[in-house]
């Protein structure tokens, strides 16, 4: 039986530049792509004409599409032999689920290999000029999600602000607007309500914003900016540097177009 390859890619932040070649390459061999909804379309479009792309976030029709589903129509590729590309915003094993898609197809029998992609929360970071780890001021840097897992545990959010501060170390939290208000709560039991934090939304796209508060205003100052989903709170003094330089836009079209 002729078994295909399935290669889970990281598409990156958003802009078509910040791809690696590794996934550039990895694209144009494909023959089957499965595109999550932050993948951009210019992203897509550098896939070979003939090959048979499926979305399975949300422009995909429904809400989005049952995990078990994606993994069924992935390991179903595979065995009819294509060359399966999952494109997966940011880095595949950065939040959005690369960990247990590799678990599934090894244990269907495939060897999966995977592609780096840039973070959002490095994209973000860097769009704004914060250098996350500047000796100055943080000792290191804790990814964490303002999402957990439905009907799992949360993340301890005083302790994190605890060790945070003792540590020093930037928080960067991804999937964390929408519980501003919490989040903000929460961190404040353990670091001052002057720690700065900026809130960039659409990291690397053209249609990039952000916001700069300090903790004690973050989710006052979300709503009143209007940033929402997808963002990046960057919380810390490194946040402070960012007057220095902020990235130039790459120009260009939107490259986020809901089908
Ligand atoms: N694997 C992805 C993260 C998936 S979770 C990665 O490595 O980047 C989805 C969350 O990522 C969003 O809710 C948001 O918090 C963040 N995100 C993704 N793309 C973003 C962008 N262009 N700008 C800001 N945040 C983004």
């Amino acid at each position: 039986m002729k078994r295909g390859k399935v290669t889970l890619v990281g598409a990156g932040p958003g802009d078509p530049e910040l791809l690696t070649v590794k996934a550039v390459k990895a694209i144009q061999a494909a023959t089957v792509l499965l595109v999550d909804d932050l993948v951009s379309d210019e992203i897509v479009a550098l896939a070979n004409p003939g090959a048979r792309v499926v979305y399975v976030g949300k422009r995909g029709g429904c809400k989005s599409t049952p995990q078990a589903f994606i993994q069924k129509l992935m390991i179903a590729a595979a065995r009819d032999g294509d060359t399966v590309v999952r494109l997966k915003g940011g880095d595949p094993f950065i939040f959005g689920r690369g960990g247990e898609e590799v678990e599934d197809l090894r244990a269907a029998g495939f060897d999966v290999t995977v592609v780096n992609g840039i973070t959002a929360g490095l994209a973000a970071a860097t769009a704004l000029g914060i250098p996350l780890t500047h000796r100055e001021h943080a000792h290191g840097v804790v990814f964490v999600t303002g999402h957990a897992k439905p009907g799992g545990r949360g993340t301890d959010w005083r302790a994190l602000a605890a060790t945070a501060r003792d540590a020093r170390l930037t928080l960067v939290i991804y999937m964390g607007v929408s519980s501003a208000q919490y989040l903000q709560d929460e961190l404040s039991s353990g670091l001052p309500a002057s720690t700065p934090v900026a809130v960039i939304q659409n990291a690397s796209l053209p249609e990039q914003r952000h916001v700069t508060t300090e903790l004690g205003q973050l989710a006052k100052a979300i709503a009143r900016e209007h940033i929402s989903s997808p963002a990046i709170i960057v919380v810390g003094e490194v946040t402070r540097a960012l007057a220095l330089a902020a990235q130039p836009q790459a120009p260009g079209s939107p490259c986020r177009v809901s089908m």
